[in-house]
């Protein structure tokens, strides 16, 4: 029985000594979900295709992460002295979104990405990417033999499908991307701490930023937008970094009336982070793309170089042609 039911995937692996895995930087859910899973998926069945050494590298991640298995060997930075044979990219719209694990990828003999970003540039030697597809986790789950999936495999890919979908509420959710999420609870995945831990807990100061956020946002042209904006400075006073400002967007896509939520946030090296989060009517991506950043067509951002209010009249314009193209 082969390991991988893409024959391609098969064909590179095969005879690849030394194989690197990455995602992108600042990895999410469905980031470490998906090099989590690829990592034990090789690490037990590798050897059948002559696999000796496999590593997984991705930045540093928030606490609530360590539960989800695999995590504790994943390799935090660039310094190793490795070259490999095989590189998979995982979750990686660009090659710029690898970070500093570039060098494993420019210094392998074969690339490989796999992905579901409607930006994705195919910047690998071979590419696996299927935008429609609600995460990474799913594409990855149907490369995979179901009956080599392990609990613990089966708990990173569920990890990705959670956060991708956002609970499963996203419309890039299918009738197959339930189907895979049913087969991966037959597992016995424990599921429910899973979503707790990972996808709705929070510290306090968490809450409390996201707090702030919420009580400094703005509505723009005429409530169809609403943009906030966190400092370096007020990331200080909550005691937050970056990485603790996730999912204010997608509480801010709850204003009722909206079309797209913008939240901004100081880098703390002179640039600026833009998430974006779309109702519909807008193609965030396409935005995204223009600032050499990337996404979905619902969820999309990128870094800026210049002030927030420079950003923000920047993209306005390009929300407004699209909603004024849609009436
Ligand atoms: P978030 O707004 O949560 O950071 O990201 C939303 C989506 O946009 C994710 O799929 C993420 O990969 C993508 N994205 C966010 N920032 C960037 C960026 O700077 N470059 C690219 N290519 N994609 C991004
Ligand atoms: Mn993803």
């Amino acid at each position: 029985m082969s390991v991988f039911t893409l024959d391609v995937l098969e064909k590179e692996l095969t005879g690849a000594k030394k194989v690197a895995i990455a995602g992108h930087v600042r990895p999410d859910g469905d980031c470490i979900g998906s090099c989590s899973a690829m990592y034990q998926y090789l690490k037990l069945y590798g050897n059948e295709l002559g696999m000796e050494q496999v590593d997984v590298y991705l930045e540093t991640f928030g606490p609530e992460f360590k539960i989800v298995p695999g995590v504790d060997d994943i390799r935090h930075s660039a310094e190793y002295e490795e070259t490999y044979d095989v590189f998979i990219s995982l979750d990686c719209s660009s090659i710029d979104r690898l970070g500093d694990f570039i060098r494993y990828f420019e210094s392998a003999k074969r690339t490989i990405c796999i992905d579901h970003h409607i930006t994705n540039d195919n910047f690998a030697d071979v590419n696996h990417v299927i935008p429609d597809v609600s995460s990474t986790c799913e594409v990855i789950y149907d490369l995979m033999s179901y009956d080599r999936i392990t609990r613990d495999i089966a708990t990173s890919l569920y990890l990705g499908i959670v956060h991708d979908t956002g609970m499963f509420r996203h419309s890039s959710t299918s009738d197959k991307t339930m189907k895979i999420a049913g087969s991966l609870i037959s597992k016995g995945i424990d599921f429910t701490r899973l979503i707790d831990e990972t996808f709705i807990q929070k510290t306090h100061p968490q809450m409390k930023i996201m707090g702030q956020a919420l009580v400094d946002s703005r509505l723009l042209l005429d409530g169809r937008i609403v943009v906030s904006f966190i400092g370096t400075d007020m990331m200080k006073t909550y005691d937050v970094s970056s990485t603790d400002l996730d999912g204010i967007v997608d509480q801010l896509r709850m204003v009722k009336g909206i079309e797209v939520a913008v939240f901004i946030y100081e880098n703390g090296n002179g640039t600026i982070k833009i998430s974006m989060r779309s109702n519909g009517i807008v193609d965030v991506s396409t935005i995204a793309h223009k600032f050499g950043g990337g996404g979905h067509v619902k969820a999309a951002g990128f870094t800026f170089e210049g002030s927030v209010n420079e950003a923000i009249e920047k993209v306005v314009p390009y929300i407004e042609e699209q909603l004024s193209k849609a009436k």
